[in-house]
C-alpha cells in the first residue's frame, strides 16, 4: 500500500518538476526519493523469499536511507541551499556499517532498528532546521514543517523504544500498540510528507506567477497591470491624506534609429539600461513601469512638481552620462504632471503627462516639460 502511494506521489512530483518553472528546485529529488522508498518497501517484502535474506535486508535499508536522504537534498535545493551530499553519504555509510554489523557479525534486531532510526532522523532534523530558517511565513510551511516534526518524533521514538525494550516493541511484523502507530504513520507519512512538500512548491509557484503577471519580462519593472494596482493603492492614500503625487512620462528619443542602426537586440539592452538608470534615480517609495514600447511611467507619491523636476533632471543627467558598457549614446524626454486632486483618475493624469512629453519632443527632445497643474488646496506636499 505505502509502496503504491510512494510510487503515485513520485509521478505527481516528477510531473510538477517538469511543468513548474525551473527556479522551483528539488521536486525531482523528492520524486527520486519516493521511488527509492518504494523500492525499499518492496525489497523488505522479499526478505523471506528465495533471495538471500541478508542481501535483501541490506539493500532494503540502503534504499530507505537513500529515499529519505534524497528528500532532504530536494528540500535543501528548494530553499536555495547547497545539497549537502557529504551528509547524505556519511549517514548512508554509517547506516550500512551499523546495520551490516548488527546483521552479519552480531545479529541484534533492536540495535539495527536504533541505528537506522537515529541516522535517518538526522535527515528529517536537517529538513526541519532548513524549513524553520528559510521557510516563508505561510500555512504551507507550517503544514510541511509540522509533518516533518511529527515524522521525526515517530522515528526517534522507534529508535528509543528499540534501545529501551529491545526488538519486540519495534518489530513491525509483530502486533502491538507502537507497531500499529508506526505502521499507520509510515503509510500515511510517505503520502503526507510528499503532499506537504507539494504544498510549499505550489505556494512558491503561485508567488512566482503573481510576480510575473505584474512585471515587464524584459526590464523587470512593473507592467501596466502592476502599475494600475500600485496606483490604486497610492491614490487611496492620497485621498485619505490629501497629498499630491506626480507622474513622469519618459520616452526614449529617436529609439527607432537605435533599432535600425544597432539592431533590435541592442535596442532591448538600451531599454533594460534605461529602466535601471531610472530606478537608481528614484527613492524606494517611488514606482517605475514600462508602458509598452520605449515609454516608461514613474509615479512619485507625496511629491510636488518642484521635487519631481529635480528627479527628472537627475534622470536626464544619468542617461546622458557616457560609458555604460558598449551601449550607444541615447537621450530621453520627460513630461511631468502633478496630481493634486484625488478626483482625477489614472487615465486623465497620464494624458496630461503625455501632453507634456509631446511638448518636450516638439521642443527638440532631451528635455523636461511640465503640465499645468489645476490649483488645489493641499497639505504635506514634499516640494
Ligand atoms: P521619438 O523621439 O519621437 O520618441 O522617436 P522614436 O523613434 O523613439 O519613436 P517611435 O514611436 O517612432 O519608435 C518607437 C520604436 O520603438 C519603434 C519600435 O520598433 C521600437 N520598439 C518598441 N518596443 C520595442 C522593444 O521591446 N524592443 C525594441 N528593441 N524596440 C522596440
Ligand atoms: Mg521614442
Ligand atoms: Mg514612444
Amino acid at each position: 500500500m505505502s509502496t503504491l502511494m510512494a510510487g503515485a506521489m513520485s509521478v505527481v512530483l516528477y510531473s510538477a518538476h517538469v511543468s513548474f518553472p525551473a527556479e522551483i528546485k528539488g521536486l525531482n529529488y523528492w520524486a527520486a526519493g519516493l521511488v527509492s522508498l518504494a523500492c525499499g518497501a518492496f525489497l523488505f517484502s522479499l526478505r523471506h523469499s528465495v533471495f538471500n535474506e541478508t542481501l535483501v535486508l541490506l539493500s532494503a535499508n540502503s534504499a530507505l536511507v537513500w529515499g529519505v536522504g534524497l528528500a532532504m537534498i530536494g528540500t535543501r535545493k528548494f530553499y536555495g541551499l547547497a545539497p549537502a551530499w557529504w551528509l547524505f553519504h556519511l549517514v548512508w555509510l554509517l547506516a550500512m556499517l551499523g546495520v551490516g554489523y548488527w546483521l552479519l557479525i552480531q545479529p541484534v534486531f533492536a540495535a539495527r532498528v536504533a541505528v537506522f532510526s537515529f541516522l535517518v532522523s538526522i535527515f528529517y532534523i536537517n529538513q526541519i532546521l532548513v524549513v524553520w530558517r528559510h521557510g516563508e511565513r505561510h500555512f504551507s510551511t507550517i503544514f510541511f514543517g509540522s509533518l516533518l516534526l511529527f515524522q521525526t518524533l515517530v522515528v526517534l521514538t522507534r529508535g528509543i523504544l528499540a534501545l529501551l525494550f529491545g526488538g519486540v516493541q519495534v518489530d513491525l511484523t509483530a502486533v502491538g500498540p507502537f507497531q500499529s502507530i508506526y505502521l499507520a504513520a509510515g503509510q500515511f507519512m510517505v503520502l503526507l510528507l510528499a503532499v506537504g512538500f507539494k504544498a510549499v512548491t505550489t505556494r512558491r509557484l503561485q508567488a512566482i506567477l503573481e510576480r510575473r503577471s505584474t512585471l515587464d519580462p524584459l526590464t523587470q519593472v512593473l507592467n501596466r497591470r502592476g502599475f494600475a494596482d500600485i496606483y490604486a493603492k497610492e491614490h487611496a492614500l492620497m485621498r485619505r491624506e490629501s497629498t499630491a503625487m506626480t507622474m513622469l512620462s519618459i520616452d526614449l528619443d529617436y529609439f527607432k534609429k537605435i533599432n535600425d542602426c544597432y539592431g533590435h537586440a541592442t535596442g532591448d539592452r538600451v531599454l533594460v539600461d534605461v529602466a535601471q538608470v531610472i530606478g537608481r534615480a528614484l527613492r524606494v517609495s517611488d514606482h517605475v513601469a514600462r508602458f509598452g514600447g520605449e515609454e516608461f511611467i514613474v509615479l512619485l507619491p507625496v511629491t510636488g512638481v518642484d521635487w519631481a523636476r529635480d528627479i527628472a533632471e537627475r534622470i536626464l543627467a544619468a542617461v546622458r552620462e557616457p560609458g555604460r558598457g558598449d551601449l550607444p549614446a541615447y537621450t530621453v524626454s520627460i513630461g511631468i504632471a502633478c496630481q493634486t486632486s484625488s478626483d482625477e483618475d489614472l487615465d486623465a493624469i497620464l494624458m496630461r503627462a503625455d501632453e507634456a512629453l509631446y511638448r518636450a519632443k516638439e521642443r527638440g527632445r532631451d528635455c523636461i516639460e511640465i503640465a499645468p497643474t489645476p490649483a488645489q488646496p493641499l497639505k504635506a506636499i514634499k516640494a
